[in-house]
């Protein structure tokens, strides 16, 4: 199979639980819930979007003919002089990864030595074998990965509580503020949930405060 990616960069993965760490970021074109056209946004059914994730023109982006060709390029974004103790690891995400990543992809990721997280709207079934699920679910869509690493719940999301989601059986769940105009007042409310109940934990999107991609 052949992949559409938007861009693939080296950075520090600013959100959730693995925040913090290097990654090679891979994200694939597409999503199943906006075309990603703002004339599209008010009937879409996710409308909070902020990532760019239409056509292959992104830097390290483009169309790769094969999994191999696609790790390949993946790999290459890893520092080349660093520790080989330090585990490569590549998020793959989007748009929606879930169209485009296969098993034969996770294999040749795998084969290159990396760890394989995908962050995804849960809305698709994800093949065998990544490293780490995050699922973040959107409002008014039926959720067919219900089982993780990481539940991201960008928050507040009406018909999106997370009372909804406490009771999945991911490993770690995390509010995350909606990043609008009203954005301070999402991460009082974000945070005083988490403080009501500790099953969640405030997620603050880093990579926004230290000016990485
Ligand atoms: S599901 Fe994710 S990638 Fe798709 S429109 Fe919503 S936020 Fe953007």
């Amino acid at each position: 199979m052949s992949y559409a990616v938007k861009e693939v960069f080296y950075t520090l993965q600013g959100e959730g639980a693995q925040a913090g760490r290097a990654a090679v970021f891979c994200r694939f074109a597409g999503c199943n819930l906006w075309s990603g056209l703002e004339r599209d946004r008010a009937t879409a059914r996710c409308r909070f979007c902020d990532t760019d994730f239409r056509g292959t023109d992104g830097a390290g982006g483009g169309y790769f003919v094969d999994a191999e060709r696609l790790a390949a390029h993946i790999a290459a974004c890893w520092p080349r002089d660093a520790d080989p103790q330090a585990i490569p690891y590549v998020v793959c995400t989007g748009g929606e990864p879930a169209l485009q990543l296969d098993a034969a992809l996770i294999a040749a990721l795998h084969a290159h030595g990396f760890e394989v997280g995908v962050e995804s709207n849960g809305t698709l079934a994800l093949p065998a074998g990544i490293d780490w699920v995050c699922i973040s679910p959107k409002a008014g869509t039926e959720l067919m990965v219900r089982r993780g690493d990481e539940l991201k719940l960008v928050y507040p999301q009406p018909g999106a509580e997370p009372e909804r989601y406490v009771g999945l059986a991911f490993e770690h769940r995390i509010l995350q503020p909606l990043d609008d105009a009203e954005r301070a007042a999402h991460t009082e409310a974000a945070a005083a949930h988490c403080l009501a109940d500790p099953r969640w934990r405030l997620g603050i999107q880093m990579h926004k405060l230290v000016g990485l991609p």
